[in-house]
């Protein structure tokens, strides 16, 4: 058995962490690239979103690798997502790959655990007493990585825009990963975390500038993976933003084993509740969400909204109609961004660049004429 998993944002490190600290033969598909997304575009029908044919392209890769066990995480209805692990079975046995698949549930109910059960039980065979026994500690091991990675996101996201030499941090941050992803033990993960914490603390900063907030909200996949959205984070600290998001792995492996409540959940609750201002039923996936943390960042002084949806969502192109109402009503800049296979980095630079000069006008125009 050679398991793999989607290369999304760091969610990859904390899937081979667990393989590796339980002895679990794994493949990380390759970082993903524009042959990636060739791969998933090319057998992928056009409509179908955009993580579907990225997620696509990785197991691809994986599989021409040696993988022959797809781990995916399922979801449930109204959003395509929750067909993801359905349609993307079919093409690869239309293309004449031999795997086997695990769902991970979405919610633990008794169906998804029976299910499990089901998926599971040629694949235990092959597990060790070893493998069985490491795997609590590997879960755990990997809990960790996850949140040391986004510890080391976060702290990037509020270094970045106060960088003196552009794209320091990002190479900082990089090899901060880099250390928490090959620490072998909770000790020396430890460590990679306050090496990595302290080498982007030691960024040169000029702390007298004062960046723009700005939130980034949208599709999920697409707001934590710099593939997706061609590291729109990144560009708008280099632009001088100081970026917040609440889509994060850990939030939402915690959302579905309803563990937290009285964290991230409330939040996502407080979203959920502005939004209603605009929207009487949910829509699905996160669309709700974007609206009602736009609506909230707007009263918290935030000084802009980016709004990212793959070309084709359903809950996001929703959003999006309502978002320019919210933009107009709280006068708050919102940019949508709608991103899709072709090439365009250098648009979406644009785009950036544009929006950030425009939040550089209106701060202007605040102090000449401040309002009453
Ligand atoms: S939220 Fe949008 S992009 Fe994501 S799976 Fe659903 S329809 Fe596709």
């Amino acid at each position: 058995m050679k398991v793999t998993f989607p290369h999304l944002g760091t969610m990859h490190i904390f899937c081979k962490t667990i393989a590796e600290t339980s002895g679990i033969p794994f493949v990380v598909p390759p970082e993903t690239s524009r042959k990636t997304l060739t791969l998933g575009v090319q057998h992928s029908n056009e409509c179908l979103c955009l993580p579907f044919k990225i997620i696509l392209g990785n197991f691809i890769e994986a599989l021409q690798r040696g993988a022959d066990t797809i781990v995916m995480v399922g979801s449930g209805p109204p959003c395509r997502l929750g067909l993801y692990d359905l349609v993307q079975k079919v093409i690869l046995e239309d293309m004449g790959l031999h795997y086997r698949w695990l769902t991970i549930p979405p919610r633990l109910t008794w169906r998804a655990i029976w299910k499990n059960y089901e998926e599971t039980k040629e694949l235990k065979k092959e597990l060790t007493w070893k493998n069985i026994l490491l795997f609590p500690y590997g879960l755990r091991m990997g809990w960790k990585k996850m949140m040391a990675c986004e510890s080391l996101e976060k702290l990037a996201m509020k270094v970045r825009p106060r960088e003196v030499k552009r794209g320091e941090t990002q190479k900082r941050l990089k090899k901060a990963l880099a250390w928490v992803d090959e620490a072998r033990s909770l000790r020396t993960l430890a460590e990679a975390l306050q090496r990595g914490t302290l080498s982007l603390q030691e960024t040169e900063q000029d702390v007298s500038r004062a960046p723009f907030k700005v939130a980034i909200v949208g599709e999920l996949y697409t707001v934590m993976d710099p593939h997706i959205n061609r590291g729109v984070e990144q560009k708008l600290g280099e632009l001088g933003a100081e970026v917040t998001r609440s889509s994060w792995f850990s939030t939402h492996i915690l959302r579905s084993l309803r563990k937290n409540k009285a964290g991230q959940a409330s939040e996502r609750m407080r979203f959920f509740e502005a939004s209603k201002a605009y929207l009487g039923y949910d829509v699905g996936a996160e669309c709700n969400l974007s609206v009602g943390e736009a609506i909230l960042r707007s009263r918290e002084g935030f000084d802009g909204v980016v709004h990212l949806m793959p070309f084709a969502c359903m809950p996001e192109t929703t959003a999006s109609g309502v978002l320019t109402r919210v933009s107009k009503d709280r006068d708050i800049p919102i940019l949508t961004l709608v991103l899709d296979e072709q090439e365009i980095e250098g648009r979406v630079q644009t785009l950036l660049e544009a929006f950030v000069e425009m939040l550089q006008w209106k701060r202007k125009a605040a102090s000449v004429f401040p309002k009453p």
